[in-house]
């Protein structure tokens, strides 16, 4: 069923090989580069579905080949980074990469990510686009139209702030957004990317949205990067 082109960003032979032999292992498709010009090049020849992008590369700043790639593709885009470039992995999420892995990362939790990003692909498809005017996931139903928002039949009462969040989580499902895309979503550039005031938002909007807000369903938090709305079965 995994018939997925993946293009593996890796510079580091033996990271490289874990990933190529998981992906083989699990049925994916994959090319490899190993810098970034080299990586630029195969995007544009192959289109691959999903592109998995180191982002310490010997030639190009990774953050340069995402801004390269997204000047013609939407192609998803999952950065891996070590610990030591955190700022970087943010500043690659606000360039338009959809998720990221830290290094060292497990096997479960690449495939894991593929997995996301593969089903966001599937939501995508044009079938799914007819009935975009209303977003289901779970027991959430947002109507873009009303502007109404129900947790199986029971209408949410959220406040204009929380219902402009939980649409902008909505029409991003499956994506890290951070931080400072939120807010600048929400509040515009006058905002100073008050972190701690989206977070009093997000509490209230989970304390309506999450039956457990203190183990939460819907919006799952990435400390330190921002917010991510996970698909529901
Ligand atoms: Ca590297």
């Amino acid at each position: 069923m995994n018939k997925a082109l993946i293009l593996v960003v890796e510079d580091d032979a033996p990271i490289r090989n874990l990933i190529t032999t998981t992906l083989k292992t699990h049925d994916y498709h994959y090319l490899t580069a190993s810098r970034g010009e080299s990586a630029i090049i195969e995007a544009s020849s192959h289109n691959p579905d999903i592109i998995l992008l180191d982002l310490g590369l010997p030639d190009l700043d990774g953050i340069e080949v995402i801004r390269q790639i997204r000047s013609w593709t939407n192609t998803p885009i999952i950065v891996i980074s070590a610990r030591s470039e955190d700022a970087d992995k943010i500043e690659a999420l606000d360039c338009g990469a959809d998720d990221y892995l830290t290094k060292p990362f497990s096997v479960e939790e690449l495939l894991a990510r593929l997995r996301v990003t593969q089903r966001r692909l599937a939501m995508m498809q044009p079938e799914g686009t007819a009935k975009s005017s209303v977003f289901t996931n779970g027991s959430l139903k947002v109507d873009y139209a009303a502007g109404c928002a129900y947790l199986g039949e029971k209408e949410l009462h959220l406040t204009p702030i929380e219902y402009k969040i939980l649409c902008l989580m909505a029409k991003n499902v499956g994506r890290v957004l951070t931080h400072t895309y939120i807010t600048q979503n929400i509040w515009g550039n006058c905002w100073d990317n008050n972190v701690a005031s989206l977070r009093v938002f997000m509490a209230g909007l989970r304390k309506k949205l999450e039956s457990e807000p203190n183990s939460p369903q819907y919006i799952q938090t990435h400390i330190g990067v921002g917010y991510r709305m996970m698909r529901v079965e």
